[in-house]
């Protein structure tokens, strides 16, 4: 049975600024403050999981636990079906310590190498727990094509290999807006409004 939300106050299982500030713009319409993760002390669990899923939950939990409020956490990734779903859960390590995505991107491009098989999709999950241990999770993908050599400067990640189905633009050429419309992100966002703000 899908919780509510008692209280205005939101802990954001992030020590990543730009999803702190997404996620805390995409709460405020709803009254809900977001309350970050590292402004608590709360340490970051290991991402041990095998799913998105799971790794969703294990960071929602720990900060709920440890915070005593409801708490929001994510897990994304580029899942490529040719590549048996990688990167998929190691979309991030991909790109090594130093983040270089120019480099994952080309890991990507490398192992596709000779197979014809472009699709990829983007998944995200938002996993909502509370401190007793009651966890929700929200899925949201878009489905598209990859594309070589990477095209755009904005967005990050892989956004500049992605080009949504239907589109011709990559993520990484894309309006800002235009991607939040049919992200995966935005997606699973709209799912858990639907059941935590209904009326
Ligand atoms: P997370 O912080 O473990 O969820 O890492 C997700 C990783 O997936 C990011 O570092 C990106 O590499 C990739 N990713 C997730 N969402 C997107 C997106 O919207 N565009 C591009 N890359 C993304």
């Amino acid at each position: 049975m899908a919780r509510r939300l008692a209280g205005d106050r939101l802990v954001i299982a992030t020590h990543n600024r730009g999803k702190l500030d997404e996620m805390a713009a995409l709460l405020r319409p709803f009254g809900v403050l977001a309350v970050s993760a590292g402004s608590l002390g709360l340490a970051e669990p290991q991402e041990t999981g095998d799913s998105f899923e799971a790794n969703a939950e294990l960071k929602a939990l720990a900060a709920a636990k440890a915070s005593g409020l409801p708490a929001l956490a994510d897990d994304s990734g580029l899942v490529v079906p040719a590549l048996d779903g990688a990167p998929g859960i190691y979309s991030a390590r991909w790109a090594g310590p130093e983040r270089d995505f120019a480099r994952a991107m080309a890991l990507v491009e490398e192992r596709l190498r000779g197979k014809s098989d472009r699709r990829a999709h983007f998944v995200a999950v938002l996993a909502l727990a509370w401190s007793d241990g009651h966890v929700e999770c929200f899925r949201g993908e878009v489905h598209g094509d990859l594309v070589f050599p990477p095209r755009g400067k904005r967005g990050f990640g892989y956004d500049p290999i992605f080009v949504p189905a239907g589109g011709s633009e990559t993520f990484g050429e894309m309006e800002p807006a235009a991607k939040h419309a049919i992200s995966h992100r935005g997606a699973a966002f709209r799912k858990l409004a639907a059941v935590l703000f209904a009326r």
